[in-house]
Parts: C-alpha cells; sequence; structure tokens
C-alpha cells in the first residue's frame, strides 16, 4: 500500500513498509510491548505527520521505531491510500495487469519445439486446446481408455484400436479429409505420419501468410476430426468426407475474413491465398 491517510492500512498487518508486515518483523510481542493493538490502523498512531509511538530501551523496539521514522512517506498526507503491485522483487507499481501477475507466478520453463504449431495470433483458443491434447497425447482415444477396460476402436474405419495416431491422420477417412482440406499448403504431398506431420510443421521454413493458413487448417482439421468422432460415439448422424471438409474450408475462412485488415495489413492476401492453394 502506499500510505497517505492512513485510514484504511493497518499498522502491523499490511504491507506497506519496505521491511515487510510488521508483525512479521517484531512477531506478535511487538503489539504488546508498544500497546498498539493488532488491528490499529496507521492514522491512529500518526497525527498530522507525526507518528506517536511509546518511548522505551528495548533495541530490537527502538530498530522498528527508527525504521519506521526514516520512511519517507508521500505528501499528501489526506488523500486515498493507493494499492501497489509488485513488478519484480524490489518494485511496486499501481496498474494491476493479468498478464505480467502471471508471469510472476507461472513456473517458467523451456518452450517446447512445436509451441509455435498451437499458439499463434490468428488461434481459436478452442481448437488450440485440442491440438495441444493431441500433440501431448492426452485426448481420451482408444488406446488412452484402454487402461479403464474400456475398448474403443476406430469410429470411421472399424480398426480395433484408436490412437492419437490413427485419427490424425493414418485412418482412410480422416487421411481422406486430410489431403482434400490442406490443398497444397504444405509444399509436399501430405503425409498420414503424425510425428512426421508435426516434425515437418515445426521445422520447415513457411511462408508467414502460408504458414497462418496451414496452422489454423490443422488445427481446424483436429477439432472437426475430434468432434464428429464424439458425435458418432453418441450416435448422431455420420457426415461425410466431404461434408467435414466443407465445414473446415467455411470456418478456416469465416476466421480469415474476421480479421480486421485496415489493422493489419501484414495479414491481407490470407483469402486470395485460400483460393490458390485449394483448386
Ligand atoms: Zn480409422
Amino acid at each position: 500500500m502506499e500510505l497517505h491517510s492512513g485510514q484504511s492500512v493497518r499498522l502491523w498487518t499490511d504491507l506497506w513498509h519496505p521491511l515487510g508486515r510488521l508483525i512479521e518483523v517484531v512477531g506478535e510481542i511487538g503489539t504488546q510491548k508498544l500497546g498498539i493493538a493488532r488491528t490499529a490502523l496507521v492514522c491512529d498512531v500518526r497525527n498530522e505527520g507525526h507518528w506517536r509511538f511509546r518511548r522505551f530501551r528495548d533495541r530490537h523496539m527502538k530498530d522498528l521505531i527508527q525504521a519506521i521514522e526514516n520512511n519517507r512517506l508521500e505528501e499528501d498526507q489526506l488523500g486515498q491510500e493507493v494499492v501497489l503491485w509488485r513488478r519484480n522483487d524490489t518494485e511496486f507499481g499501481k496498474g494491476f495487469t493479468t498478464s505480467e501477475t502471471w508471469q510472476k507466478i507461472r513456473i517458467h520453463s523451456p518452450a517446447v519445439p512445436w509451441s509455435k504449431v498451437v499458439w499463434f495470433p490468428l488461434g481459436v483458443p478452442r481448437f488450440a486446446f485440442i491440438t495441444w491434447l493431441a500433440i501431448r497425447d492426452r485426448l481420451s482415444t482408444g488406446d488412452c481408455m484402454r487402461t479403464w477396460g474400456h475398448v474403443q476402436g476406430c469410429l470411421f474405419c472399424g480398426e480395433p484400436n484408436e490412437s492419437r495416431d490413427h485419427l490424425f491422420f493414418a485412418c482412410p477417412y480422416t487421411y481422406t479429409l486430410w489431403i482434400e482440406v490442406i490443398g497444397t499448403l504444405l509444399g509436399r504431398p501430405p503425409d498420414p505420419d503424425w510425428e512426421r506431420t508435426l516434425v515437418h510443421l515445426t521445422t520447415h521454413g513457411f511462408d508467414r501468410l502460408v504458414y497462418i493458413l496451414l496452422r489454423l487448417t490443422f488445427q481446424t482439421t483436429i477439432y472437426m476430426i475430434w468432434s464428429e468422432r464424439n458425435d458418432r460415439k453418441h450416435l448422431k448422424k455420420p457426415r461425410q468426407v466431404t461434408q467435414l471438409a466443407k465445414l473446415i474450408g467455411e470456418t478456416v475462412r469465416n476466421r480469415i475474413s474476421s480479421v480486421k485488415y485496415s489493422e493489419k495489413p501484414r495479414l491481407r492476401g490470407l483469402m486470395q491465398l485460400w483460393f490458390s492453394t485449394h483448386t
């Protein structure tokens, strides 16, 4: 807290002095020694810019009083208290931002090589999330469910072992779909192998706009395959490859047509690129 009138700051338990919470500096006994209640506000012991403390010999308490008196306070002693937020280990500032706070409290790890395949500015969060689960092989596919005693075959082709690698895109149904929706964006024929596809997406040097469309299409396809798979599991009417491909194409085009190109002129040309890679 940045101290002004002291009418809303507790002397002992709020964080306003550079030493930290004073109750933690001197302990509960300090409240008795100074004769100031644990719940006292700063304004109870401070009047017109002066602190009012008992004087006595205890070295520890004398040091504390001195530290309080030496701490320079804001000139405006009548104003409202201001809440300050931690910027780093020693500095505090007035604005609160969730992103900065998140950076402070999260556990930092080195970026994984595929992070750009999942997280990018034009991405759709729910598609990115399912893609993230797929990359980490945490979708509840048949082979994951097997440990729970539940047997699940592929709902598209009947292959007895449904796995992440089968769904993306070793299955004849999903591979046909992948070929149809990806067009020529990969710069090479689509590969049914999951690992090779992911390595290509992670390491190949794509043109900037191509890379945006490619990731958007990749994620939309994964999401749509997973939701079609779940729909079939819940006995909804199955969609044909061409129906799902049409839906994926529309979803990608809807996303890119929602971009405000006046604000992001560098992204102009996405729609033309879509049509030139999907003839
Ligand atoms: Zn299959």
